[in-house]
């Protein structure tokens, strides 16, 4: 069992609280490590650390912070696949979706590396002669970054890429679940050069570490990734800065009675079982056009029956387990909650005897999309099926959500998947494939409530972890008043 520290300003140090937490293996409940609970007090000299550091990295050359990224990815492919079985021994991933999790922050290095020679600013004409207008980005400052579980090297290079590159500095707090990956990946970053100072990382609870960093004034802006209930007390304590929440999703699948049932059939088990359903993207609504829902459910029990459930390092294993005890009984909640509501158990619905956090793929059938299995985020390997009469049902059912983060359509007819397109209330909608699997050179965000308007990824990264400076040059060596000097064309 190995211990931890903290990273701040270039050095690996102890909490001043003295207390220390530990990470589980959540397959075989075994001890990963011990990891240091820090406090409001090892968050003020993280964020002290990274305000000294702030005046030389914003003023670093874009394409030369930008080179420091190419060699993290360089650094991650190396170490792949030690990441990639590190990753599954702390959070439970089958490997082979550890490994998508380390190439993603590959994809990810390289895209926002490139983005130093980039960092585009808009140049336009001004309305008066003799005069220049065009804006630049600039870094917000010390930005906080707050990161969930469920992609724990992903996540964290989704937002500390762009944050980098745009010239913040940064304090980043993990979640406790995977604090191990967190420090792998801050390790490589500093192996790749990054300077002191430039990133820390404080591990510990959100209550004291997150918050701490949320409610600080010298921390300009906040990148949140978490439940919509972390991200409402979040908002509620940021004050002046700016947020950016990437929350939770009720992701729906439509099946047409158009639609080739065998791919939607893949679509379904990956999206719905893959990660455990531990992904904010999983499928978790089945809406099926009633004229093929009992040829579809009974190709879809027989296949969730046969997946393999267990060790996840081996290559032949399918689902892996929940995160913790708590995620356990909290999916086993939703199947009671199922049958009270009058919902039809098909497959699934209970825990597995001995060592870990396993849960048998669950699908319940009849589903009433108002019930409470139908409506609210239940992160594990639970699936609702809700018959629909046809695609404007479909589509009512879909949005009948508080969430929008992604939505899918198996169909052959063009027309229902353009509509589909259109009205389906969701950041990301996929026609003929699952809910889950997005590329890093794209936008990845919800709407409604599964945030505030903010997307990650692609060039958006890039507006999330920057402001826009606006600059007007007169060369006209003389007031020129716009909006008021009258323009005359002799
Ligand atoms: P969580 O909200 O419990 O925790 C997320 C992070 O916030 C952790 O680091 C945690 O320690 C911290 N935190 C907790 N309380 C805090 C507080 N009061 N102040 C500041 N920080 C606090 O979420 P989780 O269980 O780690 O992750 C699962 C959730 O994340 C799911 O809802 C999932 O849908 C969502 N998620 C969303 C996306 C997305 O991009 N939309 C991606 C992955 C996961």
């Amino acid at each position: 069992m190995s211990a931890h520290k903290l990273f701040i300003s270039g050095k690996w140090v102890k909490s001043t609280s003295h207390q220390t937490f530990k990470s589980y293996n959540p397959a075989t409940e075994k001890i990963i490590g011990t990891f240091e609970a820090g406090n409001q007090k090892d968050v003020e000299k993280a964020v002290a650390a990274a305000q000294k550091s702030l005046p030389f990295w914003k003023n670093v050359p874009a394409p030369q912070r930008a080179k420091i990224l190419f060699r993290l990815a360089r650094l991650l492919e190396r170490d792949k696949e030690k990441l990639a079985r590190a990753l599954t021994e702390e959070m439970g991933k089958i490997i082979s979706e550890a490994r998508g999790d380390v190439q993603e922050a590959i994809d990810t290095a390289e895209y926002f590396a490139g983005e130093g020679r980039r960092l585009f600013g808009h140049t336009t004409p001004s309305e008066l002669r003799d005069k220049a207008a065009f804006t630049i980005r600039q870094p917000f400052g010390v930005v906080g970054l707050i990161a969930p579980w469920n992609f724990p090297i992903a996540i964290p290079a989704w937002k500390i890429c762009p944050a980098l590159v745009c010239g913040n500095t940064i304090v980043f707090k993990p979640s406790s679940d995977t604090p191990r990956s967190a420090i792998q990946f801050v390790q490589l970053l500093v192996e790749a050069g990054l300077p002191s100072g430039v990133l820390n990382l404080v591990t510990g609870t959100g209550k004291e570490v997150g918050l701490s960093l949320v409610k600080h004034p010298e921390v300009r802006m906040i990148s949140f990734t978490g439940s919509r209930e972390t991200g409402k007390t979040i908002v509620q304590n940021a004050g002046i800065k700016k947020v950016g929440l990437e929350l939770g999703g009720k992701n729906p699948i439509i099946i047409m009675d158009d639609a080739n049932l065998e791919l939607a059939l893949e679509g379904v088990l990956f999206g719905a079982f893959g990660t455990t359903g531990q992904r904010c993207t999983a499928t978790s609504r089945i809406i099926i056009h009633q004229k093929v829902q009992k040829k579809f459910e009974k190709r879809l029990v027989n296949r969730v029956r046969r997946l393999k459930v267990g060790n996840c390092l081996l290559s032949k294993t399918d689902v892996g387990p929940l995160i913790n005890q708590r995620a356990l009984e909290k999916v086993h909640s939703y199947t009671l909650l199922g049958k009270q509501q009058g919902a039809k158990l098909l497959c699934g619905g209970s825990s597995l005897k001995g060592k870990g956090f396993f849960y048998k793929p669950t699908v319940f059938t009849n589903v009433k999309s108002n019930m409470r299995i139908a409506q609210e985020e239940i992160f594990g390997p639970f699936l609702s099926i809700i018959p629909a009469k046809n695609f404007a049902h479909a589509i009512k059912i879909a949005n009948n959500v508080s969430y929008g983060l992604s939505a899918s359509i198996y169909t052959e007819n063009i027309s229902f998947a353009f509509k589909a397109i259109n009205e389906i209330e969701s950041g990301l909608v996929y026609v003929n494939s699952s809910t889950i699997g997005s590329e890093v050179h794209l936008p990845f965000g919800g709407i409604k409530g599964t945030g505030n308007g903010t997307r990650e990824a692609g060039i958006e990264g890039i507006n999330e972890f920057s402001e826009t400076k606006t600059i007007y040059i007169d060369y006209s060596d003389k007031l020129q008043k716009a909006q008021i000097d009258e323009f005359k064309l002799k």
